[in-house]
């Protein structure tokens, strides 16, 4: 395993242990489930707004490592961003775990997100890693109260 990989496992463990934002949030513009039958996943997105922004935004739920260390990534890169800014890291996490970007040459553009990486060599974990994501974008666009991987 190289150096890189084992420092992506190490952020994933320790947001997996120990998730960031991990509580229902009092108050909630919105909040969203998210199921992924497949795995067993299942986690409730709270996000509170103000305007365009991402006041707070908190979760709960349970699921694999990978669906618990995604969620707790992504609450902790969202915050205090625009609906703008989400869509685009949204979108360069989708592109991530598919495959069709190389995390080790947009690291400055990735940050935590590369930890992800490996993800795309797994397409069963995939679903895992982007539900968060997905009943975020749920929670965003306010197209529902859940949000089902299958
Ligand atoms: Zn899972």
């Amino acid at each position: 395993m190289s150096a890189l990989r084992e420092l992506y496992q190490q952020v994933i463990l320790d947001h997996n242990k120990s998730p960031r934002n991990y509580h229902p949030l009092v108050d909630p513009t919105r909040t969203v489930d998210g199921y992924n039958p497949l795995c067993g996943d299942h986690y409730k997105i709270y996000v509170k707004m103000d305007g365009d922004r991402i006041d707070d935004v908190s979760f709960t739920g349970t699921g694999c490592a990978i669906s618990k260390a995604s969620a707790s990534v992504m609450s902790a890169m969202v915050k205090g961003k625009t609906r703008e800014e989400v869509e685009r890291i949204f979108n360069d996490f989708h592109a991530l775990v598919t495959g069709s970007i190389d995390a080790d040459k947009n690291l400055d553009r990735l940050g935590k997100l590369a930890a992800f990486s490996g993800v795309s060599e797994f397409p069963a974990r995939v679903k895992c890693a982007s539900l968060a994501w997905h009943t975020l974008h749920a929670a965003l666009q306010g197209t529902g109260a859940s949000v089902s991987t299958e």
